[in-house]
């Protein structure tokens, strides 16, 4: 059965298996674990997740692939047909998992709402995603480089961040016009913050001028005590957002609270 690649979807189906087979080994997991598939698409990914055993749930919002991925179905594997965005997922996961794996090739267009949909999930233990090349960079950008903004921070509070490999455009069918990149988030201990609003919005307001300084950004703030922490660490009063790491942020989100 041929399947027009719908671009409203962000159907870019990957084809080189080699890759396919890579993503799917680049986590270890359990016959008791959860993976949870993004897009599941004509199930070139689903094929190799398969193989590891464990129980897999796909959301794919195009139920024209309905017959194509019927054959994947089984007690172990459920797919539903809904837009992931708007999954509840506990409610759809009936068992207490105690690893929860997302390993996904998402439409990017929902990258960063995807993201924010599974960042409070209990028992996430990893998350690989394949994404667009430049948002792969972004997210796991390093302080004092040009990639490094408040999604890079806001990422930095729930997990340790791996760039693992590049991906072709031609890999695809059709081919996007960008490369791509597999990116893996691992969950970390929660940080030593008194509070998350708080700490969310100074990420926001930090980063809000990419040009300015911190402390032209932060003019609302009290300026007095967070040079404090900044001079602590050696850093000037000219310093800009994206010199500083997350634990100084979290430092003077603690000092705010
Ligand atoms: N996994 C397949 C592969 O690797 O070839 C397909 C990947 S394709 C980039 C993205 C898939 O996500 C498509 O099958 C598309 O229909 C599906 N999709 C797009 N938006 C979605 C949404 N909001 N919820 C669930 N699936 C979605």
């Amino acid at each position: 059965m041929e399947i027009k690649a719908k671009k409203s979807l962000g159907q870019n189906f990957l084809q080189d298996e080699k890759i396919l087979q890579q993503i799917a080994n680049s986590v270890k997991t359990n016959i008791d674990d959860l993976i949870i598939e993004i897009g599941p698409g004509t199930g070139a990914l689903t094929k190799y997740l398969k193989q590891k055993n464990s129980y897999l749930l796909c959301y794919e919002i195009d139920t024209r692939l309905k017959p194509i991925l019927a054959k994947y179905e089984n007690h172990k594997t459920k797919i539903i047909y809904q837009d992931f965005l708007k999954s509840n997922i506990i409610k759809d996961i009936s068992f207490k998992y105690n690893n929860i794996y997302i390993i996904a090739n998402i439409p990017y267009y929902i990258t960063t709402p995807i993201i924010k949909h599974i960042i409070n999930l209990p028992n996430l233990k990893s998350v690989t995603l394949l994404v667009q090349k430049e948002v792969a960079k972004r997210l796991s950008a390093k302080p004092n480089t040009k990639d490094y903004g408040s999604l890079t921070v806001y990422l930095n509070y729930y997990f340790n961040i791996n760039y693992l490999f590049d991906v072709k455009n031609t890999s695809f069918n059709p081919i996007p016009k960008v490369d791509s990149a597999v990116i893996n988030f691992t969950t970390k201990p929660k940080y030593n913050l008194i509070n998350e609003e708080i700490f969310f919005k100074l990420i926001n307001n930090s980063f809000k001028q990419k040009r300015k300084t911190l402390k032209n950004n932060l003019k609302d703030y009290n300026w007095n005590q967070i040079n404090k922490i900044l001079t602590k660490y050696n850093l000037p009063e000219t310093v800009r957002a994206e010199q500083i790491p997350i634990e100084i942020y979290i430092e003077i989100a603690n000092s705010l609270s």
